[in-house]
């Protein structure tokens, strides 16, 4: 067998760590053992892999000095081979076909609360991308700095959307709906009547996210216990970036982006009690969120919970962002008759009210 070139494949196991978003370290052994190397001649590459010498350099490890061994015998190294078979060589066809089979968004924000856009122009955007309906979750009383909905605002809401409706496209529709806060006790932030009327009620934890992990794990579990909830969204709170490139304007008032951690809960426990109760569990699309992390998205996954990929949109362009979500969900094996939002709009208001 002909040598491969060892350089191109610890790049391309570094590309491959971090396209699934692997954690940092394992990533920077692959490219500064690609740097270390590509600094030499190729016969001392050849001569040190022969000898088992190439530790000595800085920047090569015993794994990396494996697969590059591996590289100049003419196999693809283990490492690779293990990778492409994880994370599926046909990543991005899987991704696409779960995007393509998403019929609808359950999570968007119109100006009403702190999105940047009136709901017709969300709900034509939605047409555009080939969504059969959004659902319009704008946000509950008590986050005023997003200015959530009184219960008297959220009724003329459900007015105005059931004008909006009557002037869409046939075959598509605006589905009424609510991000409601999860109160420091676990109770949701609207009126228990709304809730029902609403076709689906959407619950995350905007505040006190730094609260124990028992106090929040008793939260969240009476959250997610309770009928009205639907899905459980971006489940940890945490922001892994700043506010994304070309990302301005009000459209994300309330969701400034700066770093923040993981909230601290028993992971397990919450999704235990979501597949218990058949409330869904949100992978949100938004790129400085990306939350539930993958760990715990495959976690989910084995608790037997369904997913919602939603988009969060705050605005119209923001509507195309399921695919960030749709990729993590494929890098994890979320299979698309799991994900609520495949589902026709009759057959997800059908699971929803069966719920409530
Ligand atoms: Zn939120
Ligand atoms: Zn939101």
């Amino acid at each position: 067998m002909s040598a491969r070139d060892p350089i191109a494949d610890l790049r391309r196991i570094a590309f491959l760590l971090e396209r699934a978003n692997e954690a940092t370290y394992r990533v920077r052994a692959f490219r500064s053992a690609a740097k270390a190397l590509a600094g030499l001649p190729a016969a001392e590459v050849a001569e040190r892999a022969g000898n088992g010498t190439l530790t000595e350099l800085a920047g090569v490890g015993d794994v990396t000095a494996r697969c590059v061994a591996e590289s100049l015998a003419g196999e693809k190294p283990v490492y690779l081979r293990r990778l492409v078979a994880t994370e599926g060589s046909d990543l991005d066809a899987e991704a696409t076909a779960l995007r393509a089979a998403l019929r609808g968004d359950c999570h968007t924000h119109s100006d009403w609360s702190d999105g940047g856009s009136p709901i017709e122009e969300m709900a034509l955007a939605a047409v555009e991308l080939g969504h059969e309906y959004v659902v319009l979750t704008d946000h509950s009383p008590r986050l005023t700095v997003a200015r959530g909905l009184t219960a008297e605002r959220l009724r003329r809401q459900l007015d105005h959307v059931a004008q909006v409706n009557a002037a869409l496209p046939e075959g598509f529709r605006i589905l009424t709906g609510i991000e409601v806060d999860i109160l420091a006790d676990g109770s949701l932030d609207q009126d228990d009547e709304l809730l029902a009327r609403l076709d689906v009620v959407v619950g995350s934890v905007h505040s006190g996210l730094k609260d124990e992990r028992s106090k929040m794990t008793r939260r969240m579990l009476k959250a997610v216990a309770n009928p009205h909830l639907d899905i459980l969204g971006h489940v940890t709170g945490r922001m892994v970036s700043s506010r994304p490139a070309g990302v301005t304007g009000p459209g994300d008032r309330g969701h400034r982006a700066r770093t923040r951690a993981e909230s601290d809960f028993d992971a397990d426990a919450v999704f235990a009690a979501c597949a218990e109760h058949d409330t869904a569990v949100e992978i949100n699309s938004r790129p400085e969120r990306q939350d539930p992390p993958k760990r715990l998205i495959r976690r989910a996954l084995e608790a037997g919970c369904r997913f919602a990929i939603n988009t969060d949109a705050h605005a119209p362009g923001q509507l195309d962002w399921q695919r960030f979500g749709c990729e993590r969900a494929a890098l994890c094996g979320v299979p698309a008759d799991w994900v609520v939002n495949t589902w026709s709009a009759e057959q997800l208001v059908e699971w929803t009210h069966a719920r409530t």
